[in-house]
């Protein structure tokens, strides 16, 4: 299947490295990566980056996560305007899938306003669970937005070809899930979202220092190592050393 795949960037996060890594010090610049895969039966979005408001107001946003969190985001970083440069209007997006739904991945929904959003069923109730909604620092402003809604449960298959499955990758949050695309070459490429931050946590299999469930998003990485193995490019969810290896800009990755 030929697809045409571009990683976009919507602005940049300052945060300790222990939050990625567990145990280790300091502080890390991390990209904020959304992807645009077009397909002949459709355009798709795999997260949708920060909000807008995040460019001006982030404590509006995401409260006391400021304290830890220096968002670094200039106006025409947001995702609508970084389609818009591809030619792409954000209102025809056709399917829009959320790895989960952090502020950092589920935060441009509302800019995607016309698409099927596509979430594990499990996420979903999770960010409409008050006692999860805390614990995992969800945002209900970032997903609430009265999308057309599809609710998956495992493995899912977006245009019935494979060339873009949804896999379950749990742990970071109750529904965590990944994006696997099977381009025309036979070249597999794993789009990690937070099931594997940076390439340490894979080849070290070490975890961050605040997950939801330790057991899952270790059985989450051994998942993603076994893809690896049989030749999968894995692109970590947030590693600036990986994203310093992608094509310049657009992007375009496939
Ligand atoms: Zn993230």
């Amino acid at each position: 299947m030929t697809l045409n795949v571009y990683a976009l960037q919507t602005g940049s996060i300052n945060m300790p490295l222990d939050a990625l890594l567990a145990g280790e010090e300091g502080r890390i610049t991390v990209p904020v990566p959304c992807y645009l895969i077009e397909h002949p039966k459709g355009s798709l979005l795999f997260d949708s980056g920060m909000h807008v408001e995040m460019q001006t107001d982030p404590r509006s946003r995401i409260g006391k996560l400021t304290d830890e969190f220096n968002i670094e985001f200039k106006q025409g970083e947001e995702v609508a305007a970084q389609l818009a440069l591809l030619n792409v209007d954000a209102e025809k997006i056709d399917i829009l899938v959320n790895s989960h739904l952090h502020y950092d991945h589920a935060g441009g929904n509302e800019a995607i306003p016309n698409a099927r959003l596509i979430v594990q069923k499990r996420e979903w109730d999770a960010g409409r669970e008050p006692d999860l909604i805390a614990s995992n620092g969800y945002q209900q402003h970032d997903y609430n937005h009265g999308h057309d809604l599809e609710l998956i449960d495992g493995e899912h298959d977006l245009f019935g070809d494979g060339s873009v499955v949804c896999i379950p990758t749990y742990g970071h949050t109750p529904g965590h899930q990944s994006l696997k695309l099977t381009l025309g070459s036979g070249r597999i490429v794993c789009l990690c979202g937070d099931a594997c931050y940076l390439r340490r946590n894979l080849d070290e299999m070490r975890l961050p220092s605040v997950v939801h469930d330790k057991v899952q998003m270790r059985e989450s990485l051994e998942r993603l190592s076994g893809l690896r193995k049989l030749g999968a490019q894995i692109f970590y969810g947030h590693d600036p050393e990986f994203w310093a290896t992608l094509p310049a800009w657009p992007r375009r990755i496939a």
